[in-house]
């Protein structure tokens, strides 16, 4: 327990704050910070399972009851000396029930009005619920996931009570593995891959792997992608291309770059045109880091209950950080964004979202590396964009004649119809305006009704056929584009190219 959140929550205790909402996946942790700090206090609980317990043994004691009644029965107690109440499982035990949510609000009244005794409420859940009618009188306290030291500690303990011994590289391997889980998580493991072999060694890393990919696959915000782009895929942006490989070489050699005084790269800005390659350098970018790829999905963040948005925003992260080194791609992020700071409740989730997530950006410590895409940047809010928050903000234009010619080709060797009758120039003056997408779709199209004529091989003259015939996305939105080039141009955001 990091001692930093014991003293921050002391003091809150001391400060009279009536409720304390603590976050955490581990109740023996929240039952340890409770022990400390309760030091001659009373302490009441409840939880879902059993009722009203005793705190220490968790024996009942009275027959099953639910929040609200609990809650009934503790505003008839007169309080007699100082007292901590923790109700866990707070979220199931107030989602959804008015009168447990009306009586806690009486509870934390009548114990705002005590002034002989302190009474301190601790809501202990896995995630954040907080009703609104309670929100003002409710602090929130996430309990951090083990740090490096209490992971070392961890599998020192277990290496000890198996009577073996481990040496420092599997010490040190394990332990940045680990990284991300929770005590309990990290203890199964030990315990399954000393049950495999009868060792705890670097084998166990394979079942660490499949834990975590257990853990993405349940959390419903994050996909794990699996992909082949390269960044040779990419015709064009020629100035986005070194950057994002100085920031691979700097990721490879981690651990020597962060003795060296290199600071943690934390990730790049996309914004731009559409069908202009943004989502292929997301890709590109993990299969140059070699990492995987995890992309969050900002539209299964929102939820109906105050609090939790920015809780799954808060898991999506720290499962992020559970499978770091790892690329997270934050697509559309202007959509998750949209309305901050103009009012109204949907505005107010978006605010707090980016809060934390801005928050998140700046003290991040592990290994993620962020790409974040966005084609309206009117939408997103001056912060995210301010510099320090990303290390770079990339503007992708329509590709240049140069560049039209090597999408042209990308894709024309990718498909093996490279040959000697296309001529690349006549074909990249000919597209002015037109995308990346476009161009792909133009060879496509090609392609088919080359082999509809007869498996004919590609040339020139069919290709810029096509071309006449395919209105681009730079003139069909053409307002909207000029629009969005003005404002890049006025931000002063790096070109790609
Ligand atoms: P959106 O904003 O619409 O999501 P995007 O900028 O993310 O667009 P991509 O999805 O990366 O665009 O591009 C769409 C397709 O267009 C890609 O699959 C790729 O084949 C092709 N393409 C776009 N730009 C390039 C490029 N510079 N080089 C090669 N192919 C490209």
């Amino acid at each position: 327990m990091s001692q930093d959140l014991k003293a921050t929550i002391r003091a809150h205790i001391e400060s009279h704050y009536p409720a304390l909402y603590l976050i955490t996946h581990e109740e023996s942790d929240a039952d340890t910070l409770v022990r400390e700090l309760a030091e001659d206090r009373k302490i009441f609980e409840w939880n879902l399972a059993s009722g009203l317990v005793n705190f220490e043994n968790k024996q009942p004691l009275s027959k099953w009851c639910d929040l609200s009644d609990a809650l009934a029965n503790l505003l008839d107690q007169e309080f007699t000396r100082d007292s901590f109440i923790v109700i866990r499982d707070a979220h199931l035990g107030l989602r959804d029930q008015p009168v447990a949510v009306a009586r806690l609000k009486a509870l934390i009244t009548k114990v705002l009005a005590e002034h002989e005794f302190s009474v301190t409420i601790f809501l202990v859940s896995s995630r954040s619920y907080i009703p609104p009618e309670l929100e003002k009188f409710i602090t929130l306290f996430d309990m951090p996931l083990p740090d490096e030291d209490m992971i070392r500690g961890i599998i020192r303990e277990h290496v000890e009570a198996y009577g073996l011994e481990i040496d420092d590289t599997t010490l040190e391997k394990l332990t940045l593995a680990f990284q991300g889980l929770t005590r309990y998580e990290i203890g199964q493991l030990i315990n399954r891959g000393y049950q495999q072999d009868g060792k705890i060694d670097l084998d166990d890393l394979d079942l660490v792997h499949a834990e975590k990919q257990q853990i993405i696959k349940k959390s419903g915000t994050l996909e794990m992608l699996t992909v082949r782009e390269k960044l040779e895929d990419i015709g064009g942006l020629e100035k986005l291309k070194p950057w994002l490989k100085q920031k691979a070489a700097v990721m490879a050699d981690w651990p020597a770059a962060r003795a060296f005084g290199v600071e943690p790269p934390k990730g790049v800005m996309i914004v731009g045109m559409p069908g202009c390659g943004k989502s292929m350098t997301a890709k590109a970018t993990a299969t140059l880091f070699n990492l995987p790829l995890l992309k969050l999905d900002m539209g299964s963040l929102m939820g109906k209950y105050v609090g939790e948005s920015e809780g799954n925003m808060r898991r999506a992260l720290q499962v992020a950080e559970a499978v770091s080194p790892c690329v997270l791609w934050v697509d559309e992020v202007e959509k998750a964004f949209v309305g901050i700071g103009s009012g109204g409740n949907g505005s107010e989730v978006a605010t707090r979202l980016f809060g934390y997530f801005l928050t998140w950006m700046q003290e991040k410590t592990k290994q993620v590396f962020v790409i974040a895409t966005a084609n309206d940047i009117s939408a997103l809010p001056p912060e995210l964009l301010r510099k320090g928050r990303f290390d770079e903000i990339f503007y992708v234009d329509f590709p240049k004649e140069a560049e039209r010619t090597e999408i042209f080709r990308v894709h024309l060797e990718r498909r093996k119809k490279m040959n000697a009758r296309i001529q690349l120039d006549r074909l990249a003056k000919a597209t002015t305006h037109y995308s990346g997408a476009d161009i792909e779709s133009i060879v496509k199209e090609a392609i088919e009704q080359a082999f509809l004529d007869g498996r004919v091989p590609l040339d020139t003259e069919r290709l810029l056929n096509i071309v006449k015939a395919t209105h681009p996305l730079g003139e069909v939105m053409k307002d909207k584009v000029q629009d969005y080039k003005k404002r890049f141009e006025s931000m002063k955001i790096k070109e790609a190219s």
